[in-house]
C-alpha cells in the first residue's frame, strides 16, 4: 500500500501538476475515476476553469473554484462572459 499520499485521493492515480498553482497531485481520470468528479462545479465555474487553464486543477484549486461566487454577463450583442469573484 501506498501511504505517501496525504489527503483521500484514491489510491489509483497519476501525477498532474496544477494549472493554477503549480501543485502536483494525483488524477485518477484514467483509473477507476477522479476526485474530481465529487467536486459540484457550476456550469459557469466549468466553463471558467477551462478557459483560464489548460488541464487539470488541483483539489485545493478546483475547491475554491467551486466555492467562489460567479456571474454571467450578457452582452447586447448576445456574447457573454462569465466573472468570478475576485474576493480570496
Ligand atoms: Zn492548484
Amino acid at each position: 500500500m501506498n501511504n505517501n499520499i496525504v489527503s483521500d485521493l484514491p489510491e489509483k492515480n497519476e501525477p498532474c501538476v496544477c494549472a493554477s498553482c503549480g501543485e502536483t497531485f494525483g488524477c485518477g481520470a484514467k483509473f477507476d475515476g477522479c476526485w474530481c468528479t465529487e467536486v459540484t462545479l457550476s456550469e459557469e465555474a466549468t466553463a471558467e476553469v477551462a478557459k483560464n487553464f489548460d488541464g487539470c486543477l488541483c483539489p485545493k484549486c478546483l475547491n475554491a473554484f467551486a466555492s467562489r461566487p460567479s456571474m454571467k454577463l450578457i452582452y447586447r450583442d448576445g456574447t457573454t462572459e462569465i466573472v468570478l469573484d475576485a474576493v480570496g
